[in-house]
């Protein structure tokens, strides 16, 4: 917002519109048209940024270009910890073992006699997350458990199983013995979830796009909030023009073309992510 309120005062204008097409000629881009509730608007510009976070991809067929990246669902969970738990005082706190759910023989005869619930008696992936929310005097936690990371295709409002905050609170419960008290009778929580839009190794894109005049500025995967005024301030130095600074090519697209690059991705890890 900060960021947002000094690009206002420098001049900047905010234009809250749907992007729909981008007229590209010659392999250029002339103009983007916009729409809202009706209202359409074509803004002729030789440039063209597309930062549409989980729709990045939806956005790039737009200009008829695939990106590389896929979309993990990552739902979250606000509840009260009535009985203080969690000290006010804990860091963020991220259980890093696998692990295996304990559950009562009644529910484990069910789950385990149901095709769609079977996996949950196979190791199960580490991961789980949680932290107090806001200040000393709220009681609220944050937590959750990437349990499933298989990649979507982003739609909204994001899907995310009634049973998600029972399942990623048992997972809390090896955590945090205690909560298991909240098992018996859980206060009411609240889901909300959201995407991560990854590249294979986990690695931002930023920079321009094989059309003149396009760019990108996505795929910041579940470090967004940290990493974007330094992406942001690496496109700027793109689009203005300025100095690059030497890292600049470790973010564009182009770096999948570059055989030393390619390389190394099979190198770090199976997975290539970082
Ligand atoms: C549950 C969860 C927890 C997270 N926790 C953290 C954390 O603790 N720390 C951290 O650093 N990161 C975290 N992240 C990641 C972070 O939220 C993202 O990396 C970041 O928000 C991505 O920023 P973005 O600008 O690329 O996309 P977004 O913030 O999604 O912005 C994209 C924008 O593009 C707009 N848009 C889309 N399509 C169009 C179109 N056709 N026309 C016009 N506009 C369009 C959207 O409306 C939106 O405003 C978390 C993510 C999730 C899901």
């Amino acid at each position: 917002m900060v960021l947002l309120e000094k690009a206002l005062d420098a001049g900047a204008q905010l234009l809250r519109a749907r992007v729909e097409k981008v007229t590209v000629r010659n392999g250029r881009v002339e103009c983007v048209h916009v729409s809202e509730k009706g209202y359409h608007r074509s803004i002729p510009t030789h440039i063209f940024v597309n930062a549409a976070g989980p729709m990045l991809q939806k956005v790039s067929e737009i200009i008829g270009l695939e990106l590389p990246i896929f979309h993990e669902r990552h739902p979250k969970v606000s509840m009260r910890d009535t009985l203080g738990i969690l000290p006010r005082h804990a860091p963020l706190l991220i259980w890093e073992d696998s692990q295996r759910l304990t559950w009562e023989d009644e529910d484990r005869e069910i789950l385990a006699g149901s095709k769609e619930t079977q996996w949950l008696f196979n190791g199960l992936p580490s991961g789980v997350h949680v932290r107090p929310e806001s200040g000393p005097e709220s009681q609220n936690i944050l937590f959750l458990w990437p349990y499933d990371l298989e990649p979507v295709k982003p739609t909204f409002p994001v899907p995310i199983p009634a049973s998600y905050p029972e399942i990623a609170l048992r997972e809390l419960v090896t955590m945090l013995p205690d909560m298991k008290i909240c098992l018996e009778r859980m206060p009411k929580p609240v889901v909300v979830g959201g995407y991560y839009t990854k590249t294979k190794e986990n690695r931002l894109l930023c920079g321009p796009l094989p059309i003149d005049g396009a760019y990108v500025l996505g795929a910041l995967s579940g470090y967004g909030l940290m990493a974007a005024s330094g992406a942001g301030e690496l496109l700027a130095a793109e689009l203005s023009g300025s100095t690059l600074p030497e890292y600049a090519p470790a973010f564009t697209l182009e770096r999948y073309e570059n055989p030393v690059y390619l390389k190394m991705l099979q190198d770090w890890s199976p997975t290539g992510q970082l």
